[in-house]
């Protein structure tokens, strides 16, 4: 097991919790370079317990950086990255420990084409969480119904639509049991008329208290869902606020410009 020690909230971040507050994310001061290419800059950031963040931002502007490097697929070089109180370094114990804690969605849905649904939910758990067989096949039934596709269990990925598919991704997520999920434009890929049945997930899972960060332009799910939306540009976040404030009245002249674009 990783050394844990309490997160303090990251002073810097505009969206500093109150007293009492849980924060489970914290981004202090995190710097990111791709060789000479300076990705992320001085991101500050706080997620709460049961909060759900939207990132939204212009294509390259670091938002997949971001997320990634809170689940440790991207490491970070300067600042700390610290979740459920573990701080992330090269320590594989603390990043295989996050792993289990923070569950990951993408925009291509990932699954094994050569497995069934179900033998794609039971992986995870067997292998890496240890779970008999017969407790892991329940669970992701359990899960399966809950993203509403329980009759699918017996097919292979490539014989679902994109929404099924995607579904199934975060019913594999979920069966791993985790206490954060981050998305990444997870709708993206799809038809328009799929991303509404993974809204409607996403919705349910929120509403459960699920703490949640999302990188997506679906900006009808930010201003319904989202407690906080954080607005990315060139690698820095440039403006954060409730969907109704930074709707509403935007700051910034570059968050000014993008909504105007996508709303
Ligand atoms: P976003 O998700 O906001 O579109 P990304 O985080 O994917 O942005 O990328 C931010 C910038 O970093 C882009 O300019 C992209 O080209 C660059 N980038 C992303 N991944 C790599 C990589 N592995 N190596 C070099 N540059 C990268
Ligand atoms: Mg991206």
């Amino acid at each position: 097991e990783p050394t844990r020690t309490t997160v303090e909230p990251s002073d810097d971040a505009p969206n500093t919790p109150a007293p009492g507050e849980e924060v489970v994310i914290k981004l202090q001061g995190v710097n990111k370079w791709y060789g000479q290419f300076h990705v992320l800059r001085d991101i500050n950031l706080n997620v709460r317990k049961g909060e759900r963040v939207v990132v939204c931002g212009p294509s390259g502007s670091g938002k997949s950086t971001m997320i990634r490097c809170i689940n440790r697929l991207e490491e970070h070089q300067k600042g700390d990255i610290v979740v459920n109180d573990v701080t992330l370094t090269n320590d594989v114990k603390a990043i295989e420990a996050i792993r289990k804690d923070v569950g990951m969605v993408f925009q291509s849905f990932n699954l094994f084409p050569h497995l069934t649904v179900l033998e794609n939910l039971i992986l995870g758990p067997i292998w890496v969480k240890k779970t008999p067989r017969k407790e892991a096949i329940e669970t992701a039934m359990y899960y399966l119904g809950r993203v509403k596709i329980p009759e699918q269990a017996n097919k292979y990925p490539g014989q679902l639509s994109g929404g099924q598919q995607q579904r199934v991704a975060i019913a594999r997520s979920l069966c791993m049991k985790p206490s954060i999920m981050l998305f990444d434009e997870p709708t993206s890929a799809l038809d328009p008329e799929m991303i509404k049945e993974v809204l409607d997930v996403m919705t349910e899972l929120a509403q459960e208290g699920m703490t949640m960060v999302c990188v997506t332009h679906e900006m009808g799910f930010a201003r319904s869902v989202a407690d906080t939306v954080v607005f990315m540009a060139d690698g820095q976040i440039v403006e954060m606020n409730t969907p109704k404030e930074l709707f509403a009245n935007p700051k910034e002249e570059r968050t000014k410009q993008f909504l105007s674009q996508i709303i």
